[in-house]
């Protein structure tokens, strides 16, 4: 495989659209692809994984890579509460990138794009100084897609999986601690983020606002709150958390609390919603939407934690 033909007509038989997705007729092979959506509405995102900004090439497999760059693109589907269709993907490989890397990061893209149903349509390759993946996903909406802006006073605030756990994995990394006990657990996270399809799929039922963790819990929630014109009130005891968070927190010297909500690219989906009892069964309910324009963390006691104005826990 050494020319960018040969590359491409591998790529085509990997991507084989064996069950083609909704709507789409046509995949890899002609000058653009064709997809019909049909009558609802169609959600589409994209998203620039970079070498030396977004990862490190040693911190994580090809593979893993490839099925990183898919699930945080598909991650902006989900948080419509859309189903993912399709998607094109963007990747520019830097000089002399090992053939079996390239195999095996495609692997990794191909797996993630089944799992999420954001099968690979199309796409681009080309050469460049580093490794970079930029993912366009689509997705095919509910009636209405849901946004950041209905969040209403008195709408419980909920988060799927765990937060804090990707940004510690991270940190880890970072620090190279990989010897602690429970290390493993938020590495795999920060490596091979959740894919939230099922929530996704059943957020049109109940949810009335929503995002994905993709910056920081808080900053995310500060989103839906300035788009839905409420504030928010948080209970620092409620977020949910992996197993051993808080002591792998104090092994590296970092505050559990600060990376619960400050921590980023978790990639869960935090929303609100009126009707707890179906919000309850999918997710953890960690506040509640409050009509001042602000936003509270309150402690065991109920006390307010003090934030600085960029959601930033104030250290003293
Ligand atoms: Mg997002």
């Amino acid at each position: 495989m050494h020319d960018e033909f040969e590359k491409i007509a591998w790529l085509k038989a990997r991507f084989e659209l064996g069950d083609p997705p909704d709507g789409s007729v046509l995949g890899i092979g002609d000058d653009a692809a064709v997809f019909d959506f049909g009558e609802r509405p169609t959600v589409v995102t994209v998203d620039t994984h970079v070498e030396g900004i977004h990862f490190r090439r040693d911190w994580l497999s090809p593979s893993e890579l490839g099925a990183r760059a898919m699930i945080a693109a598909v991650s902006d589907v989900y948080a419509m509460a859309a189903q993912a269709v399709g998607s094109v993907v963007a990747l520019t490989l830097p000089p002399k990138y090992p053939e079996a890397d390239f195999r095996s990061l495609i692997d990794g893209l191909a797996d993630a794009a089944r799992a999420t149903g954001a099968a690979v349509i199309g796409g681009n390759l080309s050469g460049g100084p580093v490794l970079s993946i930029t993912t366009t996903a689509f997705g095919h909406s509910a009636e209405r897609a849901l946004t950041r802006r209905g969040a209403r006073v008195g709408d419980r605030i909920y988060a799927t999986g765990a937060l804090g756990a990707s940004a510690l994995g991270f940190r880890l990394l970072e620090a190279g601690r990989l010897d602690l006990e429970h290390a493993k657990s938020f590495i795999d996270r920060w490596r091979r983020p959740p894919i939230r399809a099922e929530v996704a799929g059943r957020l049109s039922d109940f949810a009335t606002a929503a995002i994905d963790v993709s910056d920081a819990c808080l900053q995310d929630l500060g989103h839906i709150c300035r788009a839905s014109e409420v504030g928010a009130t948080l209970d620092a005891q409620a977020l949910p958390t992996l197993l051993g968070f808080a002591e792998t927190c104090a092994a590296i010297g970092a505050d559990p609390l600060e990376l619960a909500l400050t921590g980023g690219e978790d990639y869960e989906i935090l929303f609100t919603a009126a009707e707890v009892t179906k919000a309850d069964a999918v997710a953890t309910q960690i506040g509640v939407i409050t009509a001042d324009p602000i936003l509270r963390v309150l402690d065991a006691d109920g006390c307010a934690i003090p934030l600085r104005s960029d959601g930033f826990r104030h250290f003293s």
